[in-house]
């Protein structure tokens, strides 16, 4: 009997439960305030906070620290630790264990999104109920030498629940400071409304195989998407076999998107190095070489990473050596 099959009963977590319904709740509250009280600065000021927590999980604890995507200088590292924190969710090294072990036991009891579930467990549902009995034991699994060897994540992770509260204070209590905000609505529209949407954001990216994924369970389907595959168009497929290419969005997109985009700009300012993608050709020579080698496909494909940027500059180098 394979992992898929068993299913591990699991009991409902009721403060859980509790938790999130006056979350949801007091999210509402703050919908109807941004609605018909607060000032637009507000509203700004609380879109531009969920854009930055957003950043924080999706370039930082994703694509740096979970799939090593790229390399980034140590005061964006900083700034992406911080913006992680803004998005309630424990810590980046925490959030970081989790994710692998989703990558590693996709779609099994030991997954802790488990997609086979369905899509209510896989998006929210799975917070709701224990986890599996042994799940701290798979944790232990998991290779993390590289995040307990980072400053910033174990740093991030000793002073979690001292910088979660403080920063979530700072930006509640800003607007009543800055601009005359009410203070209910600072603390309903930045507090709870901003949280509940940043922790959606968080959530959803644990189902994205079952609402963009042509097969919903399961993540390697080269063998009858070939085409999709190399275009990169088969999403998210294409992040489950190449987790550490740097263009996969975590939201259904490939090469463009806001948060790529943020990357190439930090790029451009020398503050992300190291990117790590591949080409169309790169992947037709990596699927060549597995077939022939029998070696695994995302192993061939590691041979035929690239860093675009060292490439743009080799060129740009190569230009100026022209004689003119
Ligand atoms: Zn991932």
């Amino acid at each position: 009997m394979t992992d898929k099959e068993i299913r591990i009963p699991r009991e409902t977590r009721w403060p859980s439960v509790l938790y999130y319904l006056y979350l949801h709740f007091s999210a509402l509250v703050g919908l109807y305030l941004a609605i018909f009280q607060a000032k637009w600065t507000t509203i700004f000021y609380t879109i531009c906070l969920i854009h930055v927590s957003v950043l924080g999980l999706t370039v930082g604890a994703h694509r740096l620290w979970a799939h090593i995507s790229f390399k980034a200088a140590s005061i964006l590292r900083v700034f992406l630790a911080f913006a992680q924190t803004l998005i309630c969710q424990g810590s980046i090294y925490d959030w970081v264990l989790e994710h692998r072990l989703h990558h590693e036991h996709f779609g099994t009891e030991k997954d802790p999104f488990n997609p086979s579930r369905g899509f209510l467990y896989a998006y929210f549902t799975n917070k709701f109920v224990t986890s599996h009995p042994d799940h701290e034991k798979f944790l232990k699994t998991i290779d993390i030498k590289d995040l307990e060897q980072d400053p910033i994540v174990m740093w991030q992770k000793r002073l979690y629940w001292l910088l979660a509260p403080l920063l979530l204070m700072l930006t509640v209590f800003l607007p009543s400071e800055l601009w005359d905000e009410s203070l209910i609505c600072s603390i309903f529209i930045v507090g709870f409304f901003r949280v509940t949407v940043s922790l959606h954001y968080s959530w959803i990216l644990n189902a994205a195989t079952i609402i963009w994924g042509l097969e919903p369970l399961n993540k390697y389907s080269i063998q009858t998407n070939l085409i999709f595959l190399i275009n990169k168009s088969l999403w998210p497929q294409y992040h489950y076999t190449l987790p550490w290419d740097y263009q996969c969005g975590e939201y259904g997109n490939y090469n463009h998107g806001c948060m790529t985009a943020h990357i190439r700009v930090w790029a451009a300012l020398r503050l992300v190095t190291n990117l790590r993608t591949i080409d169309s050709d790169g992947m037709r020579k990596a699927m060549i070489e597995a077939a022939t080698t029998g070696r695994e496909f995302n192993q061939c494909a590691e041979k035929y990473a690239f860093d675009p940027n060292l490439l743009k500059i080799k060129c740009e180098l190569d230009l100026e050596r022209i004689p003119s």
